[in-house]
């Protein structure tokens, strides 16, 4: 089993950098041991949300270009801004590709709610999210319904209300809640548990009940113009249901992403190892690297756990295992690693400062920043120190920015994944 590129991780970043690097014809493959962080996301790709002192950044891109490349640590520093606008255009154009088209406001940030009712500054979000409509439809400051379906456990429609009309941005709007039932709850509710976003997703990938919920949200409404609702209008057809949905009711329809999973990521998930296997590409599911031998600054082969004593050799190799979350990062009582190739970690040493005294502080805590060491071209050191040529390190596990703090994460992965993925290609052409 031979490749130009192998991956491990099949978050944003790996499947990014493993779609360009297929795109321009190497032979690649990804093995990825679980879900991604897509998978409990927003489903909105966030560039740079927030200044330090917390104020909301605008114009995402602008901001990066004078004051974070310049600092010179910051992942979005090694990419540098053509790379970072290259690469979230290739990022929507793959997903448009697949019939999953984004908005993004020019070069602004505009909002999305929260599952809470709290409203946050992003740069790419699916059209149910945001679009021209729902942003004419905003100044005309009227009415929103927040619907939820009866019976359904992960959503708290009175919460975001609640958390909307404090904030200062929906003051002039009428904001009420209500519930509908769906077809087919009836059978589900004998067992609640499987009442879950991805059921009821399923449940709108068939356009037939569709007239009949339309009539039920036009009912609850009230005369309402925006209707919120838990996002899980649809999955495998999801364009045409929001299109059709929005049709029927005559109303601005918002989808509000709800608890894990989160359908608004799935379905880019979906999009992306869609578009990495329509072009060749080979990703291997369920199936952890263990280790691999790093000989004179080259990683020669890695091993997993399916594989057992076989050995995976490519000629570039790219670890895309997120951070603590996808365990691309492990914290032991008093150290912090890398735990397939040990390699050097920029993190501090005394447990205590790993984390901030409260939960919700400002400043968020240190333990997000921390992250693989790597040199401009974004490789690492191994063991002993030395670079290794043929290994890129890129999306979370990456040190020296804080995805939440900065509002950041889905862009500095995209942007990793595809400054990694350029380099590769002209590694395999030179
Ligand atoms: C819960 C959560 C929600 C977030 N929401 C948003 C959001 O809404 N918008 C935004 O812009 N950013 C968000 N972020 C920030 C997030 O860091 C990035 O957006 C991005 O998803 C990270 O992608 P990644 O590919 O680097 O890593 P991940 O998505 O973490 O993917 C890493 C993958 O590697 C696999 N893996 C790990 N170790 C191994 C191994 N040894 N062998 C094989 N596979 C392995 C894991 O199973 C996983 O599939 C969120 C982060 C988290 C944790």
């Amino acid at each position: 089993m031979n490749y130009d590129c192998l991956i491990i991780g099949g978050g944003i970043s790996g499947l990014t950098c493993g779609i360009k690097c297929v795109s321009e014809g190497l032979r690649c493959g990804i093995l990825s041991s679980g879900m991604s962080a897509l998978h409990f996301s927003s489903g909105s790709i966030d560039l740079y949300g927030y200044h330090t002192n917390r104020k909301i950044v605008y114009q995402p891109l602008d901001y990066i270009e004078r004051l974070i490349i310049p600092e010179g640590r910051h992942p979005y520093s090694k990419c540098g801004i053509d790379m970072i606008r290259e690469g979230i255009s290739f990022f929507s154009e793959t997903l448009e590709k697949e019939g999953l088209v984004l908005y993004h406001n020019n070069d602004y940030n505009h909002f999305h709610v929260s599952t809470m009712g709290t409203v946050k500054p992003t740069y790419l979000s699916q059209r149910s999210v945001f679009n021209d409509s729902i942003k004419e439809g905003f100044k005309k400051r009227s009415k929103i319904a927040i619907l939820n379906f009866s019976g359904f456990r992960d959503f708290y429609p009175e919460l975001a209300a609640e958390n909307l009309r404090k904030n200062s941005l929906f003051s002039l709007f009428d904001i009420i809640t209500g519930e509908i039932e769906l077809p087919l709850f009836r059978r589900t509710e004998k067992n609640p548990h499987e009442f879950r976003s991805m059921d009821i997703a399923r449940i709108f990938d068939s356009e037939k009940y569709l007239p009949g919920i339309a009539n039920q949200i036009v009912n609850a409404s009230g005369g309402a113009l925006f209707v919120g609702l838990p996002a899980f209008i649809g999955i495998n057809n999801f364009t045409r249901i929001y299109q059709r949905l929005s049709e029927l009711t005559g109303m601005l329809i918002y989808e509000i992403p709800t608890l894990p999973p989160s359908i608004l990521g799935m379905r880019i998930d979906d999009a992306l190892k869609s578009r990495f296997a329509a072009l060749g590409g080979e990703f291997i599911a369920g199936d952890t690297v263990n280790g691999g031998e790093i000989v004179n600054g080259v990683l020669d082969h890695i091993h997993t756990e399916n594989h057992g004593s076989t050995r995976l050799r490519s000629k570039f190799f790219v670890l895309s295992s997120g951070s603590f979350f996808s365990r691309g990062l492990v914290s032991e009582f008093n150290m912090i690693r890398e735990p397939v190739f040990n390699l050097k970690v920029a993190a501090s040493e005394d447990r205590r400062e790993w984390y901030s005294p409260s939960f919700f502080q400002k400043e968020s805590h240190p333990f997000l920043e921390y992250g693989v060491v790597t040199n401009n071209t974004l490789n690492p050191e191994d063991t002993q120190g030395a670079t290794v040529e043929n290994l890129f390190c890129t999306g979370a596990i990456l040190p020296h920015y804080n995805p939440i703090r900065e509002g950041c994460g889905g862009g500095v992965a995209i942007s990793t994944g595809y400054f990694a993925a350029k380099k590769i290609i002209e590694g395999c052409r030179s």
